[in-house]
């Protein structure tokens, strides 16, 4: 065994398959606390990333340090790491944690300020708040089958011009509040609608549908996902036609096919929406396509970074 690899064999033990890094340090997963003082926690003055694993490789491990890069730029948070530095800092807590099928966040945080300053989130220094853990999925090993049962809410999503959904936020309270109307409606998730009553995403994902073998996807009031990028790049791979366009309820909830898509999950078929069985109440054939090649085409490593 070489030094490096001495080194990790000793602290993967301590790390016991969750590994932090925290305000410049790196520490077990439970060791990592942050002061309830800070505005990234009484704020939510917060963004983050998540990057997955699979097979011990990143997928567009990049792209999700720029869209990091781009939230954090946008709310005025400029932490002491470079890019370069934070993606290291990620593939080491991978080689920590020891775990081949991971989830990855990366989130910067507003501390508070210094006694005596002014109370303007100017005065306060931004950090990082990093970590690997097992794999973590939206949906469920039975979802993964059946299809996810979705459903429209009466909550909406904030609007754009009050905060962009394009820089990843913990801002919840409305997709919460659509989480439990889904659970007193006997669904999985909520889709939720801007005041115009176009579609704009759930809690934790992008949305599609497919009418008439046409993929089509909200053109905003979402956030940029990654792995809707993906599939944009499948549907040209695969010859599907696609639009990216604003798209009303009545459109959506009369689809063919619907799919979710996120980096913890993939992309996820759907076979209700607002209790419609879609299709014969089995995740449909374009979805499960555009599914299957996604996942075949990361086992060839499209899109990957090796970590060891
Ligand atoms: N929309 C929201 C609100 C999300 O939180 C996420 C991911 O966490 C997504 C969409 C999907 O984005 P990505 O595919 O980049 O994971």
């Amino acid at each position: 065994m070489d030094a490096m690899t001495d080194e990790l064999a000793t602290l993967r033990g301590k790390y016991a398959g969750a590994a932090a890094y925290l305000d410049g340090e790196f520490m077990p997963l439970a060791e990592a606390k942050i002061p309830v003082t800070h505005w990234g926690y009484r704020r939510s003055d917060v963004t983050y990333d998540v990057v997955g694993v699979r097979d011990g490789r990143f997928f567009r491990l990049d792209d999700h340090i720029a869209r990091f890069r781009n939230s954090m730029n946008a709310l005025h948070m400029a932490p002491p790491e470079s890019d370069a530095e934070i993606r290291d800092i990620l593939l080491r807590l991978v080689l920590l944690a020891d775990v081949r099928d991971s989830y990855v966040s990366m989130e910067c945080l507003r501390a508070s300020p210094a006694p005596g300053a002014l109370r303007h989130p100017a005065s306060c220094r931004a950090y990082l708040s990093c970590s690997a853990v097992p794999w973590i999925s939206v949906v469920s090993a039975e979802m993964e089958v059946r299809g996810m049962h979705l459903m429209i809410p009466r909550v909406k999503r904030v609007p754009p011009a009050s905060f962009d959904p394009r820089v990843k936020n913990f801002h919840w309270g409305d997709l919460t509040a659509g989480m439990f109307e889904a659970k007193d409606a006997g669904a999985d998730f909520a889709v939720l609608l801007d005041e115009a009553g176009n579609v704009t995403e759930g809690p934790g994902f992008n949305v599609f549908h497919i009418t008439d073998g046409t993929v089509v996807t909200p053109a905003r009031g979402g956030l940029d996902g990654i792995t809707r990028l993906s599939v944009f790049e499948l549907c040209e791979e695969l010859g599907l036609k696609l639009e990216v366009r604003d798209v009303s309820v009545e459109e959506f909830v009369n689809a063919d096919e619907i799919f979710a898509c996120t980096t913890a999950g993939g992309i996820m078929p759907a076979t209700r929406i607002n209790g419609r069985i879609l299709g014969n109440d089995v995740p449909g054939p374009i979805s499960v396509r555009l599914k299957e090649t996604f996942w075949n085409k990361r086992a060839e490593g499209w899109h990957g970074t090796e970590i060891l």
